[in-house]
């Protein structure tokens, strides 16, 4: 069924522009000036429209830890957020690591995601780094994402095997990178004089890019397709300049939190997360570095917790924000709207076509003639407040409470149809 958006600011070919949008559940089948079409109309008078965002690193929790986030809360909070794709972390229970689980997990998917979830596979069995999954089995049913997120690869010679069977399907490998030696001693901020100073136990930038190093090489050695996840310090920023210059088939992203905030701003568990907030000139690093592309694109890395798993000691409190509902507008409202650092466009390109892209998402990520039909409008430059009580997401962890923005999200369009409505 055709509907047509009208009155709204729509940002086409790089600018905004007033424009009508008509699209049906498939497609955007014109934009233009005045579309003569009798069909259902959607008034955005004073509301800008956006392409969908797409964020490659999410945790859904469901199977397993349905009391942190199920599928469908999971993909409300998204699309609350303004995303329509999300790529969700294979850490749950029992792992995705095989064609029948996988059958399952796409099922489960299928009846509770409201958005397009696309899981991950993991590259070894039950994340233990030991024997290589079924990467050939899940590829069989259109998964290309493999992970084992939360922990990474440490084995150089199963990571070059995942490659090499990648090559036929163009997989793409995502790591997280920590050496996990620094694990049992409960590190959880970064190992700068600011924290530790205060009994907390520290996590230095080695811990990330020396283990992105050894992938790093691994993937230019065999020419494998190689995503790095997370991003934190400046050491891992240099060694990603590197590979892109010997020409590695190799991308990287960097989380809404490290983009915002720094080790001096930690103040308990709410601002633990793994990797940690570094310091200001590392933070500072990751801003130039997304802005020159050694940074390819945005992510969340959502990651919900019952507030009980976070009141705790530092040393043992879970790592991780909720990040979906509160993305857009903390970016757009820090780097578009106050220090007018990048435009509206370079912040969607990055939160959209770019990470579209690289993970093989076709017609996804702009608004114009024959792209998919997943949109949001969002309503630009009035104040309001970050309220975690108004999450949809059942997790209500997240540092920028009380935060003030100027983006809020007012309804969302999958494949032509509404899935959120503020
Ligand atoms: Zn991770």
């Amino acid at each position: 069924m055709k509907k047509i958006i009208r009155n709204a600011d729509v940002l086409y070919q790089g600018t905004l522009q007033k424009l009508d949008v008509l699209f049906d559940e498939n497609q955007i089948i014109e934009v233009g000036v005045n579309i003569q079409e009798e069909c259902e109309v959607i008034d955005a008078a004073g509301l800008t429209l956006l392409p969908g965002l797409v964020d490659v690193h999410v945790h859904f929790r469901q199977p397993g830890h349905e009391e942190k986030e199920t599928i469908h809360t999971g993909s409300l909070a998204a699309a609350h957020g303004g995303f329509t794709s999300v790529f969700a972390m294979p850490n749950v229970v029992p792992s995705p690591d095989g064609k029948e689980v996988m059958e399952e997990y796409l099922k489960l998917i299928g009846k509770e995601s409201v958005v397009h979830t696309y899981p991950y596979g993991t590259i070894t069995k039950k994340e233990q780094g030991k024997e290589l999954s079924d990467l050939d089995g899940m590829s069989q049913l259109g998964v290309h994402w493999f992970s084992d997120d939360g922990v990474g690869m440490n084995d150089q010679n199963l990571l070059k095997e995942a490659f090499e069977k990648g090559k036929q399907d163009n997989f793409i490998i995502a790591c997280h990178t920590e050496d996990l030696k620094y694990r049992p001693q409960g590190g959880s901020v970064h190992d700068s004089k600011i924290v530790t100073e205060k009994g907390w136990i520290g996590i230095p930038d080695e811990c990330e890019s020396e283990p992105l190093k050894n992938d790093l090489q691994t993937a230019l050695a065999v020419n494998g397709k190689y995503h790095a996840c997370h991003i934190s310090s400046h050491l891992s920023v240099e060694a990603l300049r590197e590979a892109k210059q010997k020409g590695g088939d190799v991308s990287a992203e960097v989380t809404v939190h490290h983009l915002l905030l720094e080790d001096k701003d930690v103040k308990g568990p709410m601002w633990k997360m793994n990797p940690p907030l570094r310091t200001h000139e590392d933070r500072m690093c990751l801003i130039e570095a997304l802005e020159d592309g050694t940074l390819d694109f945005i992510a969340n890395d959502h990651a919900p917790h019952a507030m009980s798993d976070k009141a705790r000691p530092m040393s043992n409190s879970a790592f991780g924000i909720v990040s979906l509902e509160t993305a857009f507008p903390l970016l757009y409202s820090e780097f578009v709207y106050r220090t007018k650092r990048w435009t509206l466009n370079q912040l969607v390109e990055w939160m959209s076509e770019k990470p579209a892209k690289r993970f093989g998402l076709n017609h996804v990520g702009k608004i114009e003639k024959g792209y998919t039909s997943d949109m949001f409008l969002v309503q630009l430059n009035q104040e309001s407040m970050i309220n975690a009580d108004t999450f949809v997401s059942k997790g209500k962890n997240t540092p920028f409470n009380g935060w003030s923005v100027y983006a809020e999200i007012k309804q969302t369009i999958v494949n032509g149809k509404t899935v959120w409505k503020g």
